[in-house]
């Protein structure tokens, strides 16, 4: 979907879409019976979260960079201050997923936070546009989806419970504090670096672990002994500390401690600084 059309889809869904909340109705099932069975798992944009990518990754047991390099794409926004991640659709007649069989998902217990919400929508605020107050959820109805016709009724929370997708949103709230960051409105753009390490520390975590452990990172930062020894192996604990490092990184908040003698010895360099210019 190109920018423009994405940008009406948001005017739409703002201005016409019925507003639900938690404890609203809908009527809904999918199943291998419907006659459209595998039929919207093609040509779709699925917009990948970090926390997406991590376990697609995990669960196809291959690297950050081998999933991205295979099954991303990352188009050019300039609206975006912050790269988006899209999965990409085979080069085929249906633009069918990379992760579609006759028997439906075959990743679907990793399946993207997206692939679970459909047929909902979440609409936050600072996401979908600058003067919403308070999200809600919608319903996306794509004309090719039967699954409206099926006699199973929801509520919002119950659907939200059975797709596992607390798990997801857990790891969503801390992404959304960067996304929706306040620096990204007022600061100008984010220089190259700055959007190469946020890629790096939310996306591609293999490498991310590989700069933590084998740069100078831990000569300059400290990391407690516990949680190092938790995101040499444990991906999840890598990706909260990924965001952690972000906020510091690219905001310049206090989210990671400096080490004191690099503070002292930067603090010294300011200080002849300062001096050789009064001079
Ligand atoms: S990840 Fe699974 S559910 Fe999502 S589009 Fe691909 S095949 Fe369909
Ligand atoms: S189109 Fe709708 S009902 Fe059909 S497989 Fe997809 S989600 Fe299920």
């Amino acid at each position: 979907m190109a920018q423009r059309e994405i940008q009406k889809l948001k005017e739409t869904i703002l201005k016409e879409y019925p507003r639900l909340k938690k404890d609203d109705k809908f009527k809904f099932a999918c199943h291998s019976g419907v006659s459209c069975f595998n039929e919207c798992c093609g040509d779709v944009n699925i917009f990948l979260t970090p926390y997406d990518v991590l376990r697609l990754k995990n669960t196809l047991g291959i690297s950050s960079q081998e999933f991205l390099d295979k099954y991303t794409i990352l188009p050019i926004d300039q609206n975006q201050r912050l790269p988006v991640v899209l999965l990409k659709m085979q080069d085929n007649e249906k633009k069918t997923c990379y992760f579609v069989s006759k028997e439906g998902c075959t990743v679907y217990e990793n399946r993207p936070w997206a692939c679970r919400m459909y047929p909902l929508g979440l609409a936050s605020p600072g996401e979908l546009a600058a003067n919403l107050n308070e999200e809600f959820y919608f319903i996306l109805k794509e004309s090719v989806c039967k699954g409206f016709n099926e006699n199973r009724e929801w509520t919002v929370r119950e659907w939200i419970e059975d797709q596992g997708i607390a798990e997801y949103d857990k790891f969503g709230e801390m992404y959304k504090q960067i996304y929706t960051h306040p620096y990204l409105e007022k600061a100008p753009e984010l220089t190259p670096q700055k959007i190469d390490m946020f890629f790096l520390a939310c996306y591609n975590l293999d490498k991310f672990r590989d700069f933590i452990l084998h740069s100078t990172f831990l000569q300059k930062f400290d990391v407690e002994d516990d949680l190092l020894e938790k995101i040499k192996t444990d991906d999840e604990e890598l990706l909260k500390f990924g965001f952690r490092w972000v906020r510091f990184a690219l905001f310049g908040e206090k989210t990671i401690d400096i080490k004191d003698d690099v503070k002292a010895m930067a603090e010294k360099k300011l200080e002849e600084k300062r001096r050789k210019t009064a001079k």
